[in-house]
């Protein structure tokens, strides 16, 4: 991966600098913030700016409204961020147009402006290349700090930092690029993967890429029972992905063929349908009936992540074991976190399931890093280059 310039390469003090932040934060019927750790998350970058004296404009969408909708306003957010940083911050009528650009223009320094949501203009996911412009002009330097976002060629994330340069990372996109760096470029070996979920058609780039890296990979998740069924067994009417059946086959001969351990679940909780009211039983892999479904790993299958990851010196950790969701099968994904907590090894999760049952096993601080971001992760761990970075300055080694 290019290196990509970072905020200390260059100078903020007393500047317009336009912040890409990613402030899509949950907001229940009224109007109240639900969690606002990615506005934690972006206070040193603010922080710093601030400490510098900068002009700080900050931008970002909030949900999908379809045009404006003062329901998806950024309102809530302004309130709880001059909370956090002991100042006021002003939203912004809008994010682009005269009025917006005569507020920018006023600011002092160390001011705080929050542009209202980006997605009130359908211009942003269409990343349109005029509205980036007008974004564009409101700065004199760009910071990508929306991991959560990065996946999105969207025009505030992809092409805003074309036009506005400098156009360099924020501290905790800077952070999340690091750890998966140490994760998965040049990692201390072994390093072992742990995949869950539901859908391997969701997940195949990233088993795909992932196979060619680690040294041992465990499916879990309904995912495992494709791989089962590929190989020929029985697995009941559990979750499968008939037409990925060869290519389950063929992942299983490529682990073969590199030397790549790649283990499945050897127990399940399995029941009749997904509801916490089933009966339930715990089976080996063989001996999953007819009408039944496997919706956690058992207890073996824990001692087996507790095996496998025994001499790990980095494990990678995305996707529930089970329906984690409800408690007769949240057990296996909330055992795996314990047990990933507790490892020596760099440990490093991402997805939005996989950090909610990270919160829900209580064992989020015993994380090496929890990736603020599901899909961009993901696009990470598949392998592929984020939109986000494409335009920032490359760093001159
Ligand atoms: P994904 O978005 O692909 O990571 O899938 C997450 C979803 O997979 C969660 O909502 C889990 O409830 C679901 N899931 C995990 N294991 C199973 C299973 N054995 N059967 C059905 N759904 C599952």
């Amino acid at each position: 991966m290019l290196k990509k310039k970072t905020l200390r390469d260059v100078p903020v003090n007393g500047k317009r600098v336009l912040v890409r932040v990613d402030y899509n934060v949950p907001i229940d019927e009224r109007g109240n913030i639900v969690d606002d750790t990615r506005i934690k998350e972006s206070l040193p970058t603010l922080e710093y700016l601030l400490d510098a004296r900068a002009r700080v404009i900050l931008m970002s969408h909030l949900g999908r409204p379809k045009g404006r909708d003062p329901r998806y306003s950024l309102a809530p957010v302004a309130k709880r961020l001059s909370r956090y940083l002991n100042r006021e911050v002003k939203l912004a009528p809008d994010c682009v147009g005269e009025e917006v650009k005569k507020l920018v223009e006023g600011m002092k320094e160390g001011e705080v402006v929050l542009l209202e949501n980006l997605r009130f203009h359908p211009e942003e996911t269409a990343c349109d290349e005029n509205f980036a412009r007008e974004l564009a002009q409101l700065g004199e330097v760009y910071v990508a700090d929306a991991f959560g976002t990065c996946h999105r060629k969207h025009a505030s994330v992809y092409l805003v930092p074309k036009f506005l340069k400098p156009a360099v990372m924020g501290f905790l996109l800077e952070k999340e690029i690091n750890y998966f760096e140490k994760a998965m470029v040049a990692p201390q070996r072994p390093v072992v993967a742990i995949l869950g979920g539901a859908k391997v058609s969701s997940k195949l780039e990233v088993i795909k890429n992932l196979i060619r890296r680690v040294d041992k990979l465990f499916i879990g998740g309904a995912m495992a029972f494709t791989f089962l069924k590929a190989m020929g067994y029985n697995v009941g009417s559990s979750l499968v992905e008939e037409e990925l059946l060869p290519t389950a086959r063929d992942l299983i001969d490529v682990a073969k063929k590199l030397g790549i351990k790649l283990y499945l679940p050897v127990d399940f909780v399995i029941g009749k349908e997904v509801s916490d009211s089933t009966p339930t039983r715990v089976v080996p892999w063989q001996e999953i009936p007819e009408g039944w479904m496997g919706l956690d790993i058992g207890p073996v299958s824990v001692r087996l992540v507790e095996e496998i990851i025994s001499d790990a010196q980095t494990i990678v950790w995305n996707g529930p074991m089970g329906v984690f969701e409800l408690d007769k099968f949240k057990h296996g994904t909330i055992e795996v976190a314990r047990l990933l907590a507790r490892s020596p090894a760099l440990t490093i999760a991402g997805g939005g399931d996989t950090d909610h049952a990270i919160h829900k096993a209580g064992v989020y601080h015993s994380f090496d890093f929890v990736s603020t971001g599901g899909g961009a992760f993901l696009e990470l761990l598949a392998g592929k280059e984020l939109p986000c970075l494409v335009n920032l300055d490359d760093e001159v080694v």
